[in-house]
């Protein structure tokens, strides 16, 4: 069983743009058009409020956590009528995730390939080709702004 973590809420709230989360009144307007709950029955905004809420925060950033089912689409964002913004909440648990090593390793690789290349894709040889018939330079790299944003 998850055990709380005392200061956890305290912690998420601190994170810059984590939501409004002691102002949820568990209406679940945020559940109603939520396409991950939708698909995903082990997944509910208003549920990962009320862990976050509670302090179960060892179950919200444990490792394959039900909080990277999540979409983004941002559908609770425009629900929600106390500005909680479960998506807020849940981007502040991943990146609480994050920072102790317990993203999936897919997020990992992605975050790796954005640091190091300053892009998602890398660049085939047929896009290296292509850029030089535009007269465009290789792929730069990562700017100083990226990577203070990454640290
Ligand atoms: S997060 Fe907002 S929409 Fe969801 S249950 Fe709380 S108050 Fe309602
Ligand atoms: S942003 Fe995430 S939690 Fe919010 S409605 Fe979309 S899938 Fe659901």
């Amino acid at each position: 069983m998850a055990k709380a973590i005392p200061d956890f809420k305290d912690k998420l709230s601190r994170i810059e743009g984590a939501g409004r989360l002691t102002a949820c009144y568990q209406c679940s307007a945020c559940v109603a058009e939520c396409p991950a709950a939708q698909q995903c029955g082990d997944f509910n905004p208003r549920l990962i409020v009320l862990a976050a809420l509670l302090g179960v925060g060892e179950l919200l950033v444990e490792k394959d956590s039900v909080i990277w089912q999540c979409t983004t689409c941002y559908k609770c964002y425009e629900r929600c009528p106390q500005g909680t913004h479960p998506i807020e909440v849940i981007t502040a648990c991943k990146n609480l995730a994050a920072a102790i090593g317990n993203a999936p390793e897919e997020i990992t690789a992605l975050h790796d390939t954005v640091a190091g290349n300053a892009t998602l894709i890398m660049p085939s040889t047929a896009i290296e080709k292509r850029r030089g018939d535009l007269g465009l330079g290789p792929v730069p790299a990562p700017a100083e702004d990226l990577e203070r944003l990454l640290e």
